[in-house]
This record gives structure tokens, C-alpha cells and sequence, in this order.
């Protein structure tokens, strides 16, 4: 997942844009970077591997001036975690220098890159969002606006894309509306960017989110609508509710913080805990979830685990050893909450199940007398092909374990994870969702490159 930012028309773009990549830290923490784009026509970079803070020093947003910026922060789920896979990426092209900063992943890059090597393009990356340049590059279109179009007709997937050409910015979203884009008011100038909590950061007030297929051009802060892309059945990812987005921001109209409270208590409608002491939270993403469970339940609401906020999110570090020790890192329990209790866990969503597993290993140590884990989303059985890192099917305990299975191997008295159902009831009824890691309904297509992610080798044994 990443998180993208553009500005135009604000003096000192790159600092707008370096605040806004902060507010967006989450979506991302392999690496970041910004381009600017200076008034003596001159594109410029900073791109480095890790977080915001350890990229940029006052040095490097100095070397940033002009009224133009496009901003990125990463983590891979196409192409591997390397410096040269770090966006905004940036080259030079007919009609100027052309940034590009790429949320979503597309579903038949491998395919068009496949051709476009055989015409005799050379790559530079290995990630999907490549392929969108040389197509803009290649397209016979006679305008930037017309080259753009066409590459993004060409591609299948998931994009919420920002692109510079010279000093105009563009923005799009494919045509299902996967991931989210908002236009944001500064002053004089204009920000597009992943999430509204980056435009609170920088100061600006919204404008409207992007809908699926939206295409606009900002030039020197004023938004130019353009004719929209092809439209598809709109397909919103409701994983941003659960689990990506800040809960300080709306996303797809929706209030992220309302959504989590909401599957908190349909979670506690489904799967209630009677008898239980205490109820708490896996902090952060599931703090909304933890009140929305204790509202319904009347369980005392308790803060059972402290998070180290220095750590990045674990299952961010795309390797699994990483994983693993940073949970106890990231992690500790509260004794005094816990020891002697019966608790309540609830956390966003399970995954491949070692956080849960450590934790519960924590939790009793702590003294837990009874551990009940509640997951505010249901079982996923599936890889996502849209952005999200859930790589292949093998990874995910709950493709090839039963929930009674997952129950024994976590070590929990009982364990419920919400229903589809009531997830969907919980995230509103404003939007059509993507639900295809939790339901296998996938809305594309199935490309090559989908059907080389789904290809698994045999079912993984129980985990030890
Ligand atoms: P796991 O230990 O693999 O089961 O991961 C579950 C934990 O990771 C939960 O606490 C979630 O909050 C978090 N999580 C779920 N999905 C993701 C994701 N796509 N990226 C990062 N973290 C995630």
C-alpha cells in the first residue's frame, strides 16, 4: 500500500508535501520520496529508503523549491523493497520532466511489460507502476492529457494515481475506485492526496474526494475536470475501513473512526462474551472497534496493551523473520489490567496469525485467567490483487485452517470473527465494496498476473 500526495500552486510545494507524506506514514514505510518541480522548469528529487523523518532533512527540502510537488511513501506489493523501486518516480519525457506516484496495484503489468520489452523498452524497475510511463511515453495521442488517458484505459486494477507533466498535475482513480483520493483547498493552491487527515495536517480544507474514474488536471492551483475514464461496477476496498486508513479520516464518505465503532459492536452482537471481566483493544487500528464492542457488551473497556510507538507496523516489513521479532518489541501487556481476569481481545483482522499468537502467548503470561480473541473483519482467504500486502494464499492461516483450528493453534478459549455481512452492515451502504480477500469475489478479471498470484504450491502444513 502507499500513500501519494501532489500540490500545486502553494509556494514551498515540497513542505506541503513533506507534512502531508507524515499524516500518511502509515500507508507506507519502505520508503518515500517528492519531486518538485522549480520555476526555472527544472524537476528535482529526494528519494530514500525508510521513513518520512529519515529521509528528508532541512537540507534535502532546501534542494525542493517551486510551486509544484509530487510526494510518495511505499511499501511493496509489486517489486521488491529497493531504492530503485522508491516513487515518485521521474523522467523525462516529450513534453517535459513527468513524475509519477502510483496507490494500487495494477493486475496485467507483467503482461504489458511482457510486450512492451519485446518492442525494446528497457525497465528500470521492477515495479508495476512502470509500465504506465512507457505506455504514456509510447501512446500516439497528440497531448499529454490524451497519453495519459490511454495508459490508463490500457491498464487493468487498482490506481489512485498522481501525475506531473512540466508544472500541471493529474490525478486519477481507475474506474472501480479501489483506493481513495481527496482534493484539498490551500489558499491559493491545491492538494490531491490519499487521505483527508494529510490535508488537516498541511492546513487545507476539503474539496471533494475523487469518485471511481474521476480524472482532473490542477494547474497552478485551479481544478480542471477531465472527461472521465472508463467507468466499471464501483468497488471500494473496505479493508481501508478496517484496517488501512487513519480513523481520523473519511474515506469513501465514510467516517473511518464511525465505521471501526460500528464493526465493534457488530461484533459484539455476533459473537458476545458473556462473563468476561475486561474488554481491550490491539492498539491502534483497533482501539474504535475495543469501544464499539464495550458499548454494546457492557464490558468494562480497559487499556490492556501498550503499544511502542517508535516500532513500524509489523506486518509492514515485507519479511516474515522481521515479523516476528518485532511483536514483543511492539508490544506489553498491562499485569494490573489483566492478571486474574477473563479477557476480551479485539483486534482488526488476522492475517497470518503470528501477532495474535504472540500476544495471546503475552497475555497469558499476564496472568489472563480466560482469553477471548474477537476480530472486527472475517476469515481471510485470499491474496489481494489491489494493493494490499497479503501476498499468496499459503501465508493466511485462515485459507487452510478452520476457525476451530485457528482457535487451538492461537491458544484462545474462544475466537469470533465478524461476518461478512455485518462488516458490510458496518461499513455503510453509501458504497459497492471489494470484499474479494475475505469472500473470493474478485471484481477484475482474472489477468495472468492474478492467476500466477493464485497459483499456490500445496496447502501449508499447520503451523507449529
Ligand atoms: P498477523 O499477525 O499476520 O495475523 O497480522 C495481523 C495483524 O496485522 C493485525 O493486528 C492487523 O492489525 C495487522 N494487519 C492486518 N492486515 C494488515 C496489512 N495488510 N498490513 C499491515 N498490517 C496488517
Amino acid at each position: 500500500m502507499c500513500g501519494v500526495i501532489g500540490v500545486s500552486g502553494v509556494p514551498d510545494a515540497a513542505r506541503i508535501a513533506y507534512l502531508g507524506l507524515y499524516a500518511l506514514q502509515h500507508r507506507g514505510q519502505e520508503s518515500a520520496g517528492i519531486v518538485a518541480l522549480g520555476g526555472d522548469g527544472q524537476a528535482r528529487v529526494v528519494r530514500g529508503m525508510g521513513l518520512v523523518s529519515e529521509v528528508f532533512d532541512q537540507a534535502a527540502l532546501d534542494s525542493l523549491p517551486g510551486t509544484t510537488a509530487v510526494g510518495h511513501t511505499r511499501y511493496s506489493t509489486a517489486g521488491s523493497s529497493v531504492l530503485a523501486n522508491a516513487q515518485p518516480q521521474l523522467v523525462s519525457y516529450q513534453h517535459g520532466p513527468l513524475t509519477l506516484a502510483h496507490n494500487g496495484n495494477l493486475v496485467n503489468a507483467m503482461a504489458l511489460k511482457a510486450r512492451l520489452v519485446e518492442e525494446g523498452s528497457i525497465f528500470s524497475t521492477s515495479s508495476d507502476s512502470e509500465v504506465l510511463i512507457h505506455l504514456i511515453a509510447r501512446s500516439k495521442q497528440p497531448t499529454p492529457e490524451g497519453q495519459i488517458r490511454e495508459a490508463l484505459e490500457a491498464v487493468e486494477g487498482a490506481y489512485s494515481i498522481v501525475l506531473s507533466v512540466g508544472r500541471e498535475v493529474y490525478a486519477a482513480v481507475d474506474g472501480r475506485g479501489f483506493r481513495p483520493l481527496v482534493l484539498g483547498q490551500l489558499g491559493g493552491g491545491v492538494v490531491v492526496t490519499s487521505e483527508t487527515c494529510a490535508l488537516d495536517l498541511v492546513g487545507a480544507t476539503v474539496l471533494r474526494e475523487l469518485q471511481p474514474g474521476d480524472f482532473v488536471r490542477l494547474v497552478d492551483g485551479r481544478v480542471e475536470p477531465l472527461a472521465p475514464l472508463g467507468r466499471r461496477p464501483v468497488s471500494r476496498c473496505v479493508f481501508e475501513l478496517v484496517y488501512f486508513a487513519r480513523p481520523d479520516s473519511t474515506v469513501f464518505g465514510e467516517s473511518v473512526d464511525r465505521v471501526r465503532r460500528e464493526l465493534g459492536r457488530e461484533l459484539a452482537r455476533e459473537h458476545p462474551a458473556p462473563g468476561a471481566d475486561v474488554v481491550f483493544s490491539v492498539p491502534d487500528s483497533a482501539n474504535a472497534m475495543a469501544l464499539g464492542f464495550a458499548d454494546v457488551s457492557g464490558i468494562k473497556l480497559e487499556h490492556g496493551l501498550i503499544r511502542n510507538h517508535y516500532v513500524g507496523r509489523t506486518f509492514i516489513n515485507p519479511t516474515q523473520a522481521l515479523r516476528v521479532a518485532k511483536v514483543k518489541i511492539k508490544f506489553n501487556p498491562v499485569r494490573e489490567v489483566i492478571a486474574g481476569k477473563a479477557v476480551v481481545v479485539v483486534d482488526d483482522s488476522l492475517v497470518r496469525g503470528t501477532t495474535s499468537k504472540g500476544l495471546v502467548q503475552m497475555i497469558r503470561a499476564a496472568g489472563a485467567r480466560e482469553v477471548h480473541l474477537r476480530l472486527g473483519s472475517p476469515p481471510i482467504t485470499g491474496p489481494c490483487h489491489y494493493g494490499i500486502d497479503t501476498p499468496t494464499r499459503q501465508e493466511l492461516i485462515a485459507a487452510t485452517h478452520s476457525v476451530e483450528e485457528i482457535r487451538t493453534y492461537l491458544g484462545v478459549d474462544s475466537l469470533g470473527y465478524l461476518g461478512l455481512e455485518g462488516m458490510l452492515r458496518a461499513a455503510g451502504p453509501r458504497n459497492a465494496w471489494c470484499h474479494a480477500c475475505f469472500s473470493g469475489a474478485y471484481p477484475t478479471p482474472e489477468t495472468d498476473d492474478i492467476a500466477r498470484r493464485l497459483r499456490t504450491a500445496p496447502l501449508a502444513e499447520a503451523p507449529a
